[in-house]
């Protein structure tokens, strides 16, 4: 890559092994590139938002600080119509602190038991937000929404999270059974993802 369009570095505030994957994969040829805020010893903060916006903001604030670089934050999460948009900010620890992916998927299906297929809708939200500095008072936010329904069963094996039971409108295959290219394609964060970085190199 010639000098001037040299690889600038961005933080991402998130310990999350399936987001940095898609992230990365999404600012290939970018000239933008991600660096997990664990190189830079981070810890996570808590996530005491109410909503997906304040959380991004947040985490991509204390990633800015401890990394001495611009961040990328996103905050994600499923919001089911038949659960009043739980688990939304939640979604991570729906089924208590510390739990694993199987335990809220387990959970979420326990909770839409016996609820026929009209009444699962459902949609994934992510809020992405870039802070060129720990104050910056002007984030950049943009969101990205993935429609469909929660599925009667897990099935699928790649993604994380809720994928194995969230099943994208129009097809009647859980979002773990698509390959990444195509889960990007599609997906919440592929499109909070590609609006940020057009705004991003507008800006840079
Ligand atoms: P966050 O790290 O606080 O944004 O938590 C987001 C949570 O929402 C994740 O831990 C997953 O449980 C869920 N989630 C967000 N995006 C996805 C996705 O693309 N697939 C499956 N689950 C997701």
């Amino acid at each position: 890559m010639p000098a001037e369009s040299a690889v600038r570095q961005v933080v991402l505030a998130s310990g999350n092994k399936g987001k940095l994957a898609e992230i990365r994969s999404l600012l290939e040829g970018t000239g933008l590139g991600v660096v997990p805020q664990s190189e830079f010893a981070i810890v996570e903060v808590a996530e005491t938002g109410l909503t997906f916006v304040e959380n991004a903001i947040l985490k991509a604030r204390a990633a800015c600080a401890g990394a001495g670089l611009p961040a990328i934050a996103d905050d994600s999460g499923l919001e089911v119509d038949f659960l009043q948009g739980a688990p939304g900010v939640r979604s991570a620890r729906f089924a208590g602190q510390g739990c694993t992916d199987e335990d809220n998927n387990r959970l979420l299906l326990e909770r839409l038991q016996d609820v026929p297929e009209a009444a699962r809708s459902a949609r994934f939200r992510c809020v992405m937000v870039y802070l060129r500095h720990s104050c910056d008072p002007a984030p950049i936010i943009c969101e990205g929404v993935w429609e469909g329904r929660i599925g009667m069963r897990p099935s699928g094996e790649r993604g994380f999270g809720y994928d194995p039971v969230f099943v994208p409108s129009g097809t009647s295959q859980s979002a773990a059974c698509l390959v990444p290219a195509e889960k990007n394609r599609q997906s919440h964060r592929g499109q909070a993802l590609r609006r940020l970085i057009a705004i991003m190199t507008v800006a840079a």
